[in-house]
């Protein structure tokens, strides 16, 4: 064996992105020695339900059941978030998942939805999209195509309870080997000749060593930032909400196959469905609304009993200056924060787990293999952040001075160009392999209400009619195969559902 390989990793924390660094590294990194070291005592965040369907890959890459992860943890499926009242009060459009409609020639579908949204023959945009259609509906299946028409399927996620999913994470990882230690670590032990640390030490002195050690110990980053002070960018001046406010609630109906993000006066709420349970959050800027007023808002706009005492977390948007700093990675909050208005923490710690696996280090570690990973993951999340920022700036909102400030700030040069090119023809262009694909981006951008001054000439290859026919057969389509999907809560009860559910 090469005698650079590491052998021994350590992660800090076992939050979410503790137990699925732990989970991935021992699934497929054969004879590595896992240590996982975490206190009870100081716990978890514990909120971060939605996720985006990339995660279904991990948990491929980990040899999970579907219908079992689903059942242990609580999970409803996932079609796409609606968002209400963001562009105008009144207004609501999704970001749902997978493709809409189908090309054309040369042309994607969004051409031809703009010269017929133009022309008056077009219909909503989600009345050609799968995901929205059995969403609104409040269907689901697992449809991997739709037969014979050449549309894809039903692309989904989950939502789930974040607790649980870290306990199941910890059974599987536990079960391949990883060594879990309890207790507070109280301090970090440096090696003298190159500053990276040798060990992390615990309240009872114990000392747990390692040659790798990745950070997943939440917004504090106890080695990434208090033991390596990498510093952290901020950027609370593009997206100003800071707290949030959290309480479970009784479900109140049959669970959305959705998530719902409800733009409020100085923020917006998040209704996230488990099978057990709905989780529910205030984001908000405290520049102009009290922790008080926030939690008010945010309990007259649930729809069942409270479960609990709300309760606020404080955060700043942003990302560590560098993800990987000598022998430490940092995952999840300890790597940087974006509110969960695309769902996209949970994506971001699997993202850096997958960049990780494809940089992984000998015990040189090579200044050129860590550069790369730190600029493969500042790309990852300046893209999404461009994302989120678009749905605040592109505001109409006149009701409060929050929806003015995001409406009149200067926005990142990368976002700006996006929107400058879409308003003049429409067109999109994906930014390398960035998260969201164009239907998304056009899916925020419209409904938004940014409209381009045109299409693409060659939309109007067709004729009225052959455009018109063109949509009416694949609203067809999609209204057909959404109706013979199963109820959403049918699907569950048959397939997986969680003890309470049964
Ligand atoms: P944490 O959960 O904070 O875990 C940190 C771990 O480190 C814990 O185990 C703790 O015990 C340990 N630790 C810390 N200090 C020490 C010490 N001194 N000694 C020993 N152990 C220590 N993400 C999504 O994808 N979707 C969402 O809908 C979503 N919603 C969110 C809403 C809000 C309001 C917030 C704040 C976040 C949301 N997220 C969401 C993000 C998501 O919660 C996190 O990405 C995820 O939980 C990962 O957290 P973590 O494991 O990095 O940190």
């Amino acid at each position: 064996m090469d005698d650079s390989r590491i052998t021994k990793v350590v992660i800090v924390g076992g939050g979410t992105a503790g137990w699925m660094a732990a989970a991935a590294l021992s699934s497929t990194m054969g004879e590595l020695s896992i240590r996982l070291v975490e206190s009870d005592a100081i716990g978890t965040v514990g909120v971060g339900e939605a996720t985006i369907p990339a995660i279904r890959l991990f948990n491929a890459m980990i040899g999970a059941d579907e219908n079992e992860f689903v059942r242990e943890t609580g999970s409803t499926f996932k079609l796409g978030i609606e968002f209400r009242d963001w562009g105008r009060i009144g207004d609501s459009y999704m970001h749902a998942f997978g493709q809409i409609g189908r090309s054309l020639g040369m042309l994607p579908f969004s051409q031809y939805w703009l010269r017929g949204r133009a022309e008056g023959v077009a219909a909503p945009l989600g009345h050609y999209s799968l995901g929205e259609t059995a969403a609104r509906r409040y269907r689901f299946g697992r449809l991997p195509r739709v037969a014979d028409t050449g549309l894809d399927g039903m692309a989904y996620a989950f939502h789930f309870d974040a607790a649980l999913y870290a306990a199941y994470l910890r059974k599987i990882a536990q079960g391949r080997g990883v060594e879990r230690h309890e207790g507070r670590i109280v301090g970090v032990r440096r090696n003298g000749a190159n500053g990276h640390v040798a060990a992390v030490v615990l309240e009872n002195g114990e000392e747990i060593s390692g040659e790798l050690f990745i950070d997943c110990s939440g917004f504090r980053g106890l080695l990434i930032e208090e033991a390596l002070e990498t510093g952290f960018e901020d950027w609370s001046h593009w997206l100003p909400c800071d707290r949030a406010i959290a309480v479970p609630s009784e479900n109140a109906g049959p669970a959305r196959p959705y998530t719902q993000a409800i733009a409020h006066r100085s923020g917006w709420q998040w209704r996230i469905p488990l099978q057990h349970r709905t989780g529910n959050g205030h984001v908000f800027c405290s520049d102009y609304l009290s922790e008080d007023e926030a939690a008010a808002i945010l309990l007259a706009n649930i729809e069942g009993r409270a479960l609990a005492e709300p309760r606020t977390l404080r955060f700043t948007t942003g990302m560590r200056k560098r993800g990987w700093t000598g022998n430490v990675v940092a995952l999840g909050l300890a790597s940087g924060f974006l509110e969960p208005l695309e769902s996209t923490s949970i994506h971001l710690i699997q993202n850096g787990i997958a960049r990780l696996l494809a940089h992984f280090p000998g015990r040189d570690f090579d200044a050129a293999n860590i550069d790369a990973y730190n600029r493969r993951i500042r790309f990852d999340y300046e893209r999404i952040r461009d994302f989120v920022i678009l749905h605040y700036h592109a505001n109409q909102r006149s009701d409060s001075p929050f929806w003015a400030r995001c409406r009149d700030m200067a926005i990142p040069d990368t976002l700006a160009r996006k929107i400058d090119l879409f308003r003049s023809h429409g067109q999109l262009f994906r930014d390398g392999d960035e998260l969201f694909i164009d239907i998304g981006w056009f899916q925020v951008l419209t409904g938004q209400n940014i409209v381009p001054h045109g299409h693409h000439p060659m939309a109007d290859a067709l004729t009225r009619d052959e455009l018109a026919g063109f949509f009416r057969d694949i609203e067809t389509i999609v209204a057909g195969a959404a109706s013979r999907l199963p109820a959403h809560q049918d699907f569950i009860a048959q397939h997986c559902a969680a003890g309470v559910f049964a």
